[in-house]
């Protein structure tokens, strides 16, 4: 029998119909048909449409596949699909299987229950979905999953594929025009690459079951910080135990099966904190991928006796968890456009795309700010946890010391010397691990990529790899705009990269992130600090944000407003479940839960005083419980009312809960946690924090 590191190969991409696949499997003018397609978005005929169906057919069925789903990403963070079994009558008690090509490229599913942000209103109720060659489709669970894009019947996204796919192609078609100029003539396409580094908590299952508010709200919303937490950062990088390291062998294969590269894991911060990351690909692939990674986390946990939770916070007091977005721009002709390069020419052009970027994050800080926005996140960003909510960029010293002498005309290594002249000289060498030791930055530059590190680990990636594609099309375009007019192009680039570096050096910052003085700095700067959802999810639908998109074909105006309407509402409903869940814990376990300690205490302290020896331990406690539950019944009194008080209105009601629910909810948490620390263990209504964080 073969090891598993020899079956790997084999195992790889087993469950997909790949590009191998289809070479094997299809004619030599289908397989070629779909390849165009794929790369010049050439339409395919309805008879190429209807042997790749069949040959899909006849693959997924000998993987077991007894249905088809179109699967799609509606703008929700997780992912939906409808099934039909492959079922048709033939007469006469029996059947074929059938999967036609019409079926291949175009499902119905019934749109109206799912989040349409007013679109619905004004359009047509149902949707319909749409194959997505450029993805591959795959079988799980007895199912051929084709991934597809889902619009609304006049053509708006109802989905988060639909503009990401738009934005990467804004973005290819800008980064081409910066290409010619710099003598490409090559490239055909520019692929925006993404890489998502995944972190998780376990919980065991069985406590899990014990906490309503893990069950509601994937959060505790209730609990002291352990007396052991993450203060001998023993847990980062440490031993894998071996329940953990069933799982997560468990989840390689089943990701590998897919076609999903899982490449690192190990041990995050907190105890019982993970990460996975698996190799970039292209950011259509790295979204689906990303989707079935989380997935994936939480169906194997349950085989293992875990719960996965990929809740951004789901423990006070000890980390939470993210997601590490690296991007960049790859070739067709396999560059890396944010890798610096080694001849003069290349580092111009290096330069110039690294200017881009940096003035579309100055400029579009609220819009990039909005993408990572939420409830969950809201614990992390602006918290007293990394990254924080201003965004600055982190060039790393031997870049910024490049920007700073392209600003000041000044030589980077040994100061007033001479400049350095760009398109003439070449760049020292940029090392990537001197660039990746600030962790604080939530943009950092990493060698040859950036890392946007303040997504939230539950989160779609699309919203921020649509906005930086998106960003980084509109720099381009203008910086294309201006240099094939140009006369002089060293001379003129040159000008454009100082002025650019210039305008927009404030938004770099090598410094720590998490230092207070940086507020104070940032504010100086101008930068924005948009601490909560309630600060930040207004610029959503700004001017200069669908000005923005629009221009590059991304998202209309009406999809905007529609997805600023529903991140609002799900922030609403988000924090409303967790008021009520609070709500119900206070009242129905741990107020009983304290009360019959407090009467089988008094009962204790009289019998105790009758004998003569009763101490300051029970009168005490005694008193401190009481004063404790009636502030506690205050509490939740008051929170209670005040939920009956929330807005009609999403944005208001947006703003009532951030400045009215949450402090509330605090209070009762306050109370609560304090009444954990003095009630007999035995009375306690649930696992504790040193239960839950240690389960594994
Ligand atoms: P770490 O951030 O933990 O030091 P790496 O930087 O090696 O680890 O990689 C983190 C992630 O970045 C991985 O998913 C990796 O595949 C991805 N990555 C590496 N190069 C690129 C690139 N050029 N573009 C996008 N993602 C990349
Ligand atoms: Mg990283």
């Amino acid at each position: 029998m073969k090891n598993s590191s020899e079956c790997l190969p084999e195992i790889f991409g087993s469950y997909v119909f790949n590009e191998e696949t289809m070479k094997e499997r299809l004619s030599e003018a289908s397989f070629n048909a779909w390849k165009k397609c794929t790369t010049d978005g050439t339409p395919l005929n309805l008879d190429t449409a209807n042997e790749i169906a069949q040959a899909m057919k006849l693959w997924a069925m000998e993987k077991g596949a007894t249905h088809y789903t179109h699967w799609f990403q509606p703008m929700t963070d997780v992912t939906a699909e409808k099934h039909d079994s492959f079922i048709h009558p033939i007469g006469g008690g029996s059947i074929d299987m059938e999967f036609s090509g019409k079926e291949l490229i175009k499902g119905e599913p019934d749109a109206s229950s799912f989040p349409s942000g007013g679109l619905r209103a004004t359009f047509e109720a149902r949707g319909y979905t749409a194959w997505d060659p450029t993805s591959f489709a795959f079988v799980k669970d007895n199912s051929l999953y084709i991934p597809t894009i889902f619009l609304s019947y006049s053509g708006q996204a109802l989905d988060k594929k639909t503009p990401l796919l738009r934005s990467m192609e804004a973005v290819s078609k800008q980064s081409i025009r910066i290409l010619r100029l710099f003598g490409d003539t090559e490239t055909k396409k520019v692929t925006a690459q993404c890489g998502p580094e995944q972190e998780y908590f376990l919980v065991d299952k069985e406590l899990y079951k014990q906490r309503e508010d893990l069950c509601m709200t994937g959060r505790t919303l209730f609990g002291n910080k352990p007396p052991r937490g993450q203060e001998l950062e023993d847990h980062y990088f440490g031993q894998i135990k071996p329940r953990v390291a069933a799982y997560m062998e468990d989840l390689d294969n089943e990701l590998w099966k897919l076609g999903v590269p899982s490449k690192t894991k190990h041990n995050e911060v907190a105890p019982s904190q993970h990460e996975m990351a698996p190799v970039f690909s292209d950011a259509n692939t790295a979204c689906d991928s990303n989707q079935l990674v989380m997935d994936m986390m939480k169906k194997v946990a349950d085989r293992h006796g875990f719960v996965c939770l990929l809740h951004e916070k789901p423990y006070a007091g000890v980390n939470g968890s993210g997601k590490h977005d690296n991007w960049s721009l790859g070739t067709d002709t396999g560059k890396n456009l944010l890798k610096p390069g080694s001849t003069p020419s290349q580092n111009a052009q290096f330069l110039l795309f690294l200017a881009a970027f940096v003035k579309g994050v100055d400029e579009y800080q609220e819009t990039l700010r909005c993408t990572v926005a939420s409830a969950g996140n809201d614990h992390r960003l602006g918290a007293q946890e990394a990254p924080p909510a201003i965004i600055s960029i982190f060039l790393g010293d031997e870049l910024e010391a490049v920007v700073e002498s392209i600003i000041k005309g000044t030589h980077y290594k040994d100061g007033a010397k001479k400049s350095l002249r760009i398109g003439v000289d070449v760049l020292p060498t940029i090392s990537q691990d001197t660039t990746d030791r600030n962790r604080t930055s939530p943009m950092a530059f990493t060698g040859n990529k950036f890392e946007f590190r303040m997504l939230g680990s539950s989160q779609s990636i699309s919203g921020p790899n649509i906005a930086l594609n998106t960003i980084m099309a509109e720099e381009l375009r203008e910086f294309a705009d201006k240099l094939e007019k140009s006369k002089n192009f060293g001379k003129d680039l040159d000008t454009l990269i100082k002025k650019t570096f210039t305008e927009h050096q404030r938004i770099i910052f090598n410094g720590n992130g998490y230092d207070e003085s940086w507020v104070a700095e940032a504010e100086k700067r101008g930068l924005a600090n948009l601490i909560s959802t309630a600060d930040a999810l207004p610029h959503y639908a700004s001017k200069k944000s669908v000005d923005l998109y629009v221009k590059n074909g991304v998202y209309t105006k009406q999809e905007m407003t529609a997805r600023a309407n529903i991140h609002a509402e799900v922030y609403d409903a988000r924090i409303a479940i967790e008021a009520r869940t609070m709500l119900d814990m206070a009242r129905r376990e741990i107020m009983p839960a304290v009360s019959s300690y407090a009467g089988d205490l008094s009962v204790r302290i009289a019998n105790l005083k009758a004998a003569g020896c009763v101490t300051a331990y029970e009168t005490d406690t005694s008193k401190e419980v009481a004063v404790l539950t009636d502030t506690i019944m205050k509490d939740t009194q008051k929170l209670s009312k005040d939920m009956e008080k929330v807005p009609a209105d999403p944005w208001k009601a947006m703003k009532f809960y951030h400045d009215t629910v949450i402090p509330d909810m605090a209070k009762v948490r306050e109370s609560a946690d304090a009444l954990e620390l003095l009630v007999d263990k035995k009375y306690w209504p649930f696992p504790v924090y040193a239960d839950l964080l240690f389960s594994e």
